[in-house]
C-alpha cells in the first residue's frame, strides 16, 4: 500500500505543484447573507416519489452561470474553451440540484482566473467560483496519470487516450460538488457538526455516487470517485507543515483515506478488493459501511426538508426514490457513452 501511496505521490508531484485546491469558505461573511423569503404555500398534493423515474426537471431555476475573461494571456485558451462549452452548466451533480431545492437565493457559479489553482465559495456574494488554473493543473496531472497508463490507479479499463480528460472531469466535478455543499450550508443555514470541510467532501462523495451522469454505470462512478480521492495525494507531499495541521482541511492522506471509505462502506461486498489491494487498512474497513450509511442520511434529512414543491417529499421517500434510483442503475449496468469530457488544452 505504501509503494502505492508513493507512486501516486511522485506521480502528481512530477506533473504540477496544486494549490490544493483551496477550498476557502469566507464563512465570516455568512451573517450578511440575506434572510430566507416567507415560505410558499405547499401544493395541492406532494407527488409519489416514482424510483424508476429519472431526475426531476429543475425548476425554478436557482443556478445561474458566468465566465469571466482571463487578464492572464495563459489562462485566455482555456477560458475560451470553458466558455465555449458552458462547462459549468455541464456538470451532472449541479444541474441535477438545480431547481430541485429551495433557495433563499440564487447561487452564481463563476469560472475566472485567479493567479493560482483554486476554488472556493463566496457567502457574501453567494459565488462558486472554479479558477482556470484548476484546469490546468487536472489536465497536468491526468496527463501524468495517462503517462502511466492508470497504473497509479489500477483502472486497465479506461482506454490510455481518455484518461486525462476523465480524470479532470471527475475531479472538476467533485471539487465543484464540494463548493456547491459549503453553499447550501450557507444558504440553508444548515447545522453541521465536525469540520464542515469533512462534511461537504462526503456530500461531493455521496452526490457524485447516488446521482452521478444519468447514462454512467456503477462502475463508472466508482472510477470517478477513485479518481477524484487520488488528486488529494498531491496534498500529502505538502501537507507536513503545523499550517497544513492547523488547516480547516483534513490533511490530503486523510481525505484519501475518507474518500476511499465512503465508496467501500456504500457497497463493502462489490468493493471488498479494495482492502485486498490496500486501499484502504483492514481496520478502517470494519466502520465505513456505518460511516458512509450515516453520512449518506444525514444528507438526505438535511436537506430532505428544503425540496422545492414541485419535488417535496419527505426523508424517506427521498431516500427511497434515490435507491430505485440506484437500482434502475445497477440493472442497466451497462456503461453507455460518458459525458464529453473537457479537451485540451484545459
Ligand atoms: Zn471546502
Amino acid at each position: 500500500m505504501l509503494g502505492r501511496i508513493l507512486a501516486g505521490l511522485m506521480l502528481v508531484l512530477v506533473g504540477v505543484v496544486v494549490g490544493a485546491w483551496g477550498y476557502a469558505t469566507a464563512v465570516a461573511d455568512a451573517a450578511d447573507a440575506p434572510q430566507p423569503p416567507a415560505v410558499p404555500p405547499p401544493p395541492p398534493a406532494a407527488p409519489e416519489p416514482d424510483p424508476a423515474a429519472e431526475p426531476p426537471t429543475p425548476d425554478p431555476v436557482n443556478f445561474t452561470y458566468r465566465y469571466l475573461d482571463p487578464l492572464d494571456p495563459a489562462m485566455a485558451a482555456t477560458a475560451a474553451r470553458v466558455r465555449e462549452e458552458d462547462l459549468l452548466r455541464r456538470l451532472p451533480e449541479v444541474k441535477w440540484l438545480d431547481g430541485l431545492l429551495l433557495l433563499p437565493a440564487p447561487v452564481t457559479y463563476v469560472a475566472t482566473a485567479c493567479g493560482k489553482p483554486d476554488a472556493y465559495y463566496l457567502p457574501a456574494k453567494r459565488e462558486v467560483v472554479l479558477c482556470y488554473e484548476t484546469l490546468h493543473a487536472l489536465y497536468a496531472q491526468g496527463e501524468q496519470l495517462a503517462a502511466t497508463g492508470g497504473s497509479a490507479l489500477e483502472l486497465p479499463d479506461i482506454p490510455a487516450d481518455q484518461l486525462a480528460e476523465r480524470y479532470v472531469w471527475a475531479n472538476l466535478r467533485f471539487i465543484v460538488a464540494h463548493e456547491t455543499g459549503h453553499a447550501l450550508i450557507d444558504l440553508l443555514d444548515l447545522p453541521i457538526t465536525g469540520r464542515e470541510e469533512d462534511a461537504v467532501d462526503q456530500f461531493a462523495t455521496a452526490l457524485m455516487q447516488r446521482i452521478g451522469g444519468e447514462d454512467e454505470s456503477p462502475r463508472e462512478v466508482a472510477q470517478n470517485l477513485r479518481m477524484a480521492s487520488h488528486s488529494f495525494l498531491a496534498e500529502a507531499a505538502t501537507d507536513v507543515s503545523l499550517q497544513a495541521y492547523a488547516d480547516m482541511h483534513s490533511l490530503g492522506l486523510q481525505r484519501y483515506f475518507n474518500l476511499q471509505c465512503l465508496l467501500y462502506g456504500s457497497d463493502p461486498e462489490r468493493f471488498a478488493d479494495m482492502v485486498d489491494r490496500g486501499d484502504l487498512p483492514e481496520s478502517r474497513a470494519k466502520t465505513c459501511p456505518a460511516e458512509a450509511q450515516r453520512a449518506n442520511d444525514a444528507w438526505v434529512r438535511l436537506l430532505a426538508p428544503h425540496l422545492a414543491p414541485a419535488y417535496e417529499m419527505t426523508a424517506e421517500e427521498a431516500e427511497a426514490w434515490l435507491q430505485g434510483r440506484a437500482r434502475s442503475r445497477g440493472e442497466n449496468g451497462v456503461p453507455a457513452a460518458v459525458e464529453p469530457t473537457p479537451a485540451k488544452p484545459l
